[in-house]
């Protein structure tokens, strides 16, 4: 008997509709539910989490203040020692803090609960699962395998989006909408102005498909790390090499000799869009991964930027990157294997879910967060969060990996209300990576604890906007941050 599939139309109302169950998605939805809406979240994927947990980037930065390095040697120092420190002022809690604690509770976050690190370190696997008790404990409907693909506008207020997943079509309207997708899927098909790149050459970040690499005999690559701090230079050396001794997390950094060796020999993977790499610039990160209470040295997960000049937002180029991206992935783990002492017997276990994606569009609000506003510290009267982590812009061609410049002011910037209003549209609220940011602001706020705390403010403000009766824009902010505050938020 043959089948034939006919797709079911179906229309569904709810309060708040949250669409991308990432990063800033999860918390958002939690708190429009929390705050006693209706709320139905829509995922693309089969997880959720998006590049906090599929990515695997396995490391919330930051719920703190992050002072800038002062120089080369201080930078590779403090990428060490990032994931036990608890220096410098935390800005970011309420429901991100409690996620990191129960993260903990579950044995899946190296720290201490109450407080978080610099860089919070978190197991992504178990780290989908808690965000799944999260969302189903606070009453949110979940729909995964469902990619929102069309909106419902009237005039210029957005009604809901249409999904499409294999059996059904459905039209979900919402008396607020969240774009929380990263990439502004919603808001650009409301036809919300955006930015993209760097606006002087119109790129963005590179990109990066997290790996794990198992079978590791990290105290062998230790010792050749404590053999050759010519190499990697002698303070960073005796960090990595305490950090071990104290059972704390560290980060390993590139083997540029090695690496050097193998360029010359053809052996090192050339990033995709780029034509040469500089072993003297190069900052990639490897970690031992911590699971079930304890750090797996035999486990490690590397980060590296891969791809380069690829915009985000294009199938073609997108579907190019990834497979060149895989490719590297592979062609590094042959390198260790070959290069690097203590790798000897190592193996590719798999690559991210997720391909890791640092901007794409940026929505335009109502107000631009400006490189000025992280770097003075501004305040706002707006403002529905602090944050204070370093500005991160990964350069566009290869030559210098990380760029961290400091917050100033008392350590930390507001982000105000209005970065989360597209400009011009109404019932709609945007939140994570995508919120309405300049190109260096947005290497400051696509962080993990700033979507966390956008996403939180998102969901809050819709839910007062319903129950006022009001379009967000219209929220009263006053009640809006005293809600934030109850609910253990610092403004
Ligand atoms: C390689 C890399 C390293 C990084 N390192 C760090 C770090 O160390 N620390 C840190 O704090 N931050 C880091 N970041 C930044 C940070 O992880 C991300 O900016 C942040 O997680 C993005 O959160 P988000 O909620 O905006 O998007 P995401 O977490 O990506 O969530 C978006 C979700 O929307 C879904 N979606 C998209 N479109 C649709 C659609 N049309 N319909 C339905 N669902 C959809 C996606 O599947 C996804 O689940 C890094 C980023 C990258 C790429």
């Amino acid at each position: 008997m043959s089948l034939r599939v006919q797709k079911q139309k179906r229309k569904v109302q709810t309060d708040v509709l949250v669409v991308g169950g990432g990063t800033a998605g999860f918390v958002a939805a939690v708190a429009a539910a929390r705050n006693g809406a209706r709320v139905i979240l829509v995922e693309k994927r089969d997880h959720l989490g998006g590049t906090h947990s599929g990515g695997m980037v396995m490391m919330i930065r930051s719920m703190r203040h992050m002072r800038a390095p002062k120089g080369p040697d201080d930078k590779k120092v403090m990428i060490a020692g990032y994931e036990s420190s608890f220096d410098d002022q935390q800005v970011v809690f309420s429901i991100a803090q409690e996620y990191i604690d129960r993260m903990l509770e579950a044995g899946s976050a190296w720290g201490a609960k109450g407080q978080a690190t610099a860089r919070q370190l978190f197991d992504p696997e178990i780290a989908k699962w808690m965000i799944e008790r999260m969302v189903l404990e606070a009453g949110v409907d979940v729909w995964m395998y469902s990619h929102s693909t069309d909106v419902l506008m009237a005039g210029h207020a957005v009604n809901g989006v249409v999904i499409e997943s294999m059996l059904d079509r459905s039209e979900i309207t919402a008396k607020v909408t969240i774009d929380t997708t990263g990439d502004g899927e919603v808001c650009a098909a409301a036809g919300a102005r955006f930015e993209q790149g760097d606006p002087e050459t119109g790129y963005g970040q590179p990109l990066t498909l997290y790996f794990v690499i198992g079978g590791v005999n990290l105290e062998k690559t230790l010792d050749y790390i404590r053999n050759n701090p010519a190499e990697f230079g002698p303070d960073y050396v005796a960090a990595v090499d305490r950090l071990r001794r104290e059972g704390k997390p560290f980060t390993v950094l590139p083997f540029k000799a090695r690496i050097k060796e193998a360029l010359r020999k053809g052996d090192y993977p050339i990033p995709h869009g780029i034509e040469k790499v500089d072993p003297e610039t190069l900052t990639y990160m490897a970690r031992p991964m911590f699971r079930n209470g304890k750090f797996r040295y035999d486990l490690l997960s590397h980060n590296l930027d891969m791809a380069y000049n690829v915009d985000a937002t294009d199938r073609k180029q997108l579907t190019e990157a990834t497979m060149a991206m895989r490719d590297v992935a592979v062609r590094m783990a042959a390198f260790y294997r070959k290069y690097v002492p203590g790798y000897e017997d190592s193996y590719l276990v798999h690559t991210a879910q997720a391909v890791g994606v640092r901007d794409s569009r940026r929505i335009v609000g109502d107000y631009t967060l400006t490189r000025e506003d992280v770097l003075a510290g501004r305040t706002f009267d707006d403002g529905i969060g602090r944050y204070g982590s370093v500005v991160d812009v990964h350069d566009k061609d290869g030559k210098q990996s990380l760029m961290l410049a400091e917050v100033g002011g008392a350590g930390w910037f507001h982000v105000p209300y209005r970065v989360l209003l597209p400009a011009g549209i109404k019932n709609l609220l945007v939140a994570g990576r995508c919120l309405s940011a300049d190109y260096v602001a947005q290497g400051c706020t696509r962080s993990q604890a700033a979507c966390m705390m956008t996403g939180q403010a998102t969901g809050t403000a819709a839910a007062l906007a319903i129950r006022a009766g009001v379009e967000p824009r219209a929220v009263n902010i006053e009640e809006l941050q005293k809600t934030l505050i109850a609910q253990n938020q610092i403004i």
